[in-house]
């Protein structure tokens, strides 16, 4: 009875299953578990948003059915923003849609533009929703794996041109979840070019474009040459403003795949709650000092977490942005026993790299979302095992 179909079977398996169980017995054994694995800001909402939300839940015009593609001063409010931050033009119309969080937006695309069989080009390790959509969609992914020796951006010249032909999207996601790695305008041009060349539409995730450190400033695939012509750029209130539960987001970018993504989302959910939208607005268009004293929280932390992993002998970067620090495991050991083995010896949960795929092996991924004081308990317990 109630035979799964064919899509949810095809699910890769949940690589964090393991460590969810380990979590939960350790856990049951009265540890006091340090959780440094999930990307979820600990951080609260900043007030004038939530008093802005306060307000427009009070109004009943907010309290019926929004637009399906978003209040045109959500629209506007987003393409002034970009604007100002990115120097990008769009028009609010036809070029921004609202998103219920942008990961509605990239698990939706691929039902507007991939046909059953249709190649997307995914990278590796990723967010798992890029691959997971293609599959919902009919599609295959081909995965680019992002290499330390690459600096983690996908190396174009060696997907095959057969590959290239028959891809339909192309998943990017900049600064980058897991690896923390950044990229710049020279390598979106690169991509924007490739794309122009095999017709493939670059989706390019962009959540954390504005959680970045030491005064960088990550651009946007839009400010690449000829990007609208080829692309989407999906963007979150999630990140930058701590609003992961509130559940909204954007997408902007070339006229006909917003319009295709917005086709889907009309026929599935009916827009984002305009209280929310509102709220969204406030934060938008809001002067960006609670962004900046955000960044200064996470820069901090980042760099005790950093002085710390390197004292316990670890290898770690120094991410310019994300609030991820991606982490070697040690010698000899794979991401699954590193992350087992800080869970049971220092009750630190952090994700094994693999999990985000499979070129993310011999690596693990820390999220800097607890305070600093259980940071540094969380080294001082790594400190004292043997690594
Ligand atoms: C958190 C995250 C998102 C999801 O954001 P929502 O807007 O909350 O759906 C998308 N992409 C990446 C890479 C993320 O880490």
């Amino acid at each position: 009875m109630f035979e799964k179909a064919e899509r949810l079977k095809q699910l890769p398996p949940y690589l964090f299953k393991e460590i969810d169980r380990k979590k939960a017995e350790i856990k049951a054994k009265g540890v006091d578990i340090i959780d440094l694995g999930v990307g979820d800001p600990d951080l609260p909402t900043p007030r004038h948003i939530i008093e802005e939300m306060k307000r427009a839940v009070e109004d009943p015009a907010n309290h019926r059915y929004p637009s399906y593609s978003g209040m045109n001063d959500f629209k506007t409010a987003v393409a002034d923003w970009y604007r100002e931050r990115f120097g990008v033009d769009l028009d609010p119309g036809r070029e921004v849609v609202s998103l219920i969080g942008s990961k509605e937006g990239l698990a939706h695309v691929p039902l507007a533009f991939v046909n059953p069989g249709d190649l997307t080009l995914v990278p590796s390790p990723a967010y798992p929703v890029y691959h997971i959509a293609t599959l919902f969609a009919g599609g295959q992914s081909y995965f680019m794996p992002l290499l330390s020796k690459n600096n983690y951006l996908p190396d174009l010249k060696e997907i095959p041109e057969s590959v290239a032909k028959q891809a339909r999207l192309l998943f990017m996601n900049y600064p980058n979840n897991p690896t923390a790695a950044v990229a710049d305008i020279a390598f979106f041009d690169r991509v924007a070019a490739f794309a122009k060349k095999y017709d493939i539409m670059v989706c390019h995730d962009a959540a954390y474009t504005e959680m970045a450190f030491d005064g960088y400033q990550p651009p946007s695939f839009l400010q690449a040459d000829g990007a609208k012509d080829v692309g989407m750029e999906f963007h979150s209130l999630s990140k930058t403003f701590n609003m992961t539960g509130w559940r909204i987001g954007f997408a902007v970018g070339n006229e006909k795949a917003v319009e295709g993504l917005g086709a889907v989302k009309s026929n599935v959910d009916s827009g984002v709650f305009q209280a929310v939208q509102m709220a969204g607005i406030k934060a938008l268009r809001g002067d960006n000092s609670c962004v900046k004293e955000m960044n200064r929280v996470y820069q901090e932390r980042r760099d005790i977490m950093v002085e710390g992993l390197r004292d316990a002998g670890l290898e770690a970067a120094v991410p310019k942005a994300t609030f991820y620090l991606w982490v070697k495991a040690p010698e000899g050991s794979t991401s699954t026993q590193i992350a087992g083995r800080l869970l049971e010896e220092a009750g630190v949960v952090v994700t094994p790299g693999n999990g985000f795929g499979e070129p993310g092996e011999g690596y693990f991924r820390i999220a800097l979302t607890q305070k600093k004081q259980r940071l540094s308990e969380a080294l001082e317990r790594i400190k004292g095992m043997r690594l």
